[in-house]
């Protein structure tokens, strides 16, 4: 590898590049006046980003839950090739092409039962918005007055509004955009952890919410057995059961929210099987294209959208622009088709045992209060804060790309990535944990 490279080997277009970007782009949750650093990116291919100035990082991160056949996979870019020859977009009002058919057809059959109707959109957060849509739809089609959601804290659902309305209000900083979120019910975080023992009562506040309020709610929505942005915390399949067998005896429609989960990360197919738990709306994204391009899907069942379709107005009110593009959708395609061909069990199996014995080490050092493993997602929760100016250099120096939050350092590497990679993965980020303070 080499990582021979530093800052100040950039070439002058690199150093103008990452001059303008500095002065005029957002980057994700960031400052516009005192950003921190950004690495300018050459090129990404399996396992391995290859910065501006060389140097070469294993990725940690899989961009964010996406990239799971790593980068620049030979068949994710001849579909997408192909596809561009002949159909890049066209409206999805009046007319139908063979990706959208090819893409529903396998997302009918590989999500879990009843999940029969599907809706093609852009990014995950929209695929949120659709599902609120859809459970408000649902419940006006029966002229019931249910038009409020319940979820539960440490969530993360998306950062348009009313995705933001269901994310974890402290994360999520409700307080800043009070005047206009709508102010939905929060039951207590699940507590029970995955693999650990099951603490009874862990759903009576849940239950006593839904019991006083139920005449007002539409719906329940949460993510399944892994809470992602919200805290990278696992919990225990039971709650996932209990919560649907509550909002069956109450009449509210079960959201599961897979934009992080779908696509194998957990260690099954999708996180919703850990519990056997079907829901009533399924949000997917993210790990949708293998991080081709961006689109995400929401499915529902044959019950909802017919209530949906019979009552006034008689149609499902949302339509994006780019809904079902056929170069994501192809893409979306032949990225299913290589997970199912890859063996993408035993993949995450392993990285999930090697994950355990590699961020073992983290669980005796004094800033750790935590080392969690599920599927191929790895996670070292600190006492504190990290430094993120500090850290993300001393990661970036050794050669490894991991990208913390808050108290939180994670991995979640793309499913390709070989032993001794994730080996060196793992080792750096010890090290590296060990020299937070
Ligand atoms: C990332 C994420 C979203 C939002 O998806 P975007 O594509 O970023 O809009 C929603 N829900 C969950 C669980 C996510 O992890």
């Amino acid at each position: 590898m080499n990582n021979s490279g530093s800052a100040d080997m950039l070439s002058s277009d690199w150093q103008e590049l990452l001059a303008f970007d500095r002065a005029h782009l957002w980057h994700p949750y960031t400052s516009m006046t005192e950003p921190l650093p950004i690495y300018g990116v050459e090129s990404a291919e399996g396992v391995r980003i290859r910065l501006a100035d060389g140097r070469e990082l294993i990725d940690g991160m899989a961009s964010w839950w996406s990239v799971i056949h790593g980068y620049s996979h030979p068949r994710l870019i001849e579909a997408l090739q192909d596809q561009a020859e002949s159909l890049s977009h066209v409206m999805f009002g009046g007319l139908g092409h063979r990706p959208a058919v090819e893409l529903g057809r396998r997302l009918v059959e590989l999500t879990p039962a009843g999940l029969d109707k599907v809706f093609i959109s852009d990014s995950g957060s929209v695929a949120v918005e659709v599902a609120m849509k859809m459970a408000l739809q649902y419940h006006h089609g029966r002229n019931s007055s249910k038009h409020q959601f319940v979820t539960v804290r440490s969530g993360y659902h998306g950062d348009t509004f009313h995705a933001m309305s269901v994310c974890d209000p402290v994360t999520g900083m409700h307080h800043l955009f009070s005047e206009v979120l709508p102010r939905y019910h929060f039951a207590p975080r699940p507590e029970s952890t995955f693999g650990g023992s099951w603490r009874s009562g862990e759903l009576t506040p849940l239950r006593n919410l839904l019991a006083e309020h139920h005449g007002s709610l539409c719906a329940l929505i949460l993510e399944p057995i892994v809470q992602g942005a919200g805290g990278m915390r696992f919990y225990h399949p039971r709650y996932l059961q209990e919560a649907r067998a509550l909002c069956d005896e109450f009449d509210l429609l079960l959201i599961c929210d897979e934009i992080a989960t779908g696509f194998g990360r957990s260690g099954k197919l999708f996180a919703s099987e850990h519990g056997s738990v079907s829901p009533d709306i399924l949000c997917l994204g993210k790990a949708l294209t293998g991080c081709m391009l961006s689109l995400a899907a929401t499915l529902t069942t044959e019950v909802v959208a017919e209530m949906i379709s019979s009552a006034e107005p008689g149609v499902f009110m949302h339509g994006p622009t780019f809904m079902a593009n056929p170069l994501a959708c192809r893409v979306a395609v032949e990225s299913i088709d290589l997970l199912l061909e890859s063996g993408w069990q035993q993949k995450v199996d392993d990285i999930e045992r090697q994950l355990r014995q590699g961020l073992e080490p983290c669980r005796s050092l004094e800033q750790v209060a935590d080392v969690r493993c599920l599927g191929a997602i790895g996670v070292v929760e600190l006492h504190t804060p990290v430094n993120m100016a500090t850290i993300q250099e001393r990661f970036v120096e050794r050669g490894v790309w991991i990208r913390p939050f808050g108290k939180l350092v994670y991995v979640m590497p793309p499913y390709c990535i070989g032993a001794a990679d994730l080996d060196q993965l793992c080792r750096t980020l010890v090290e590296v944990v060990a020299l937070e303070n």
